[in-house]
């Protein structure tokens, strides 16, 4: 899939989130997609393009709670495990639904 095709294979919903369209994988769903021959996850590239380089630690915190969404504005890079269950638990309650 050529960067650009993946880039804009989105539906964009009434939050502003950019749904992915195409595959998804694992038990949340996150988008994937093949790019140079491998398997990304969508948010990741989406990460890389319009934010920063992503680095192999890097994880990503949707500030939606959209795993499907790949708008880079609802898209946060954090540096480490810890600082993205801190993120997560900000939006969280004990039973792990999303805080309103
Ligand atoms: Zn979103």
């Amino acid at each position: 899939m050529d960067i650009n095709v993946i880039l804009t294979n989105y539906e964009e919903d009434e939050n502003g989130c950019w749904n992915w369209k195409g595959n998804t994988t694992g038990s949340r769903g996150y988008g994937q997609a093949r790019f140079n021959g491998k398997h990304y996850y969508v948010h990741r590239l989406v990460a890389e393009v319009y934010i920063k380089e992503m680095q192999p630690h890097n994880i990503i915190h949707h500030t939606c709670n959209n795993p499907r969404c790949i708008n880079p504005d609802h898209i946060e890079i954090c540096e480490s495990q810890s600082e993205h269950l801190g993120r997560y638990k900000a939006q969280h309650n004990k039973s792990g639904r999303p805080k309103v």
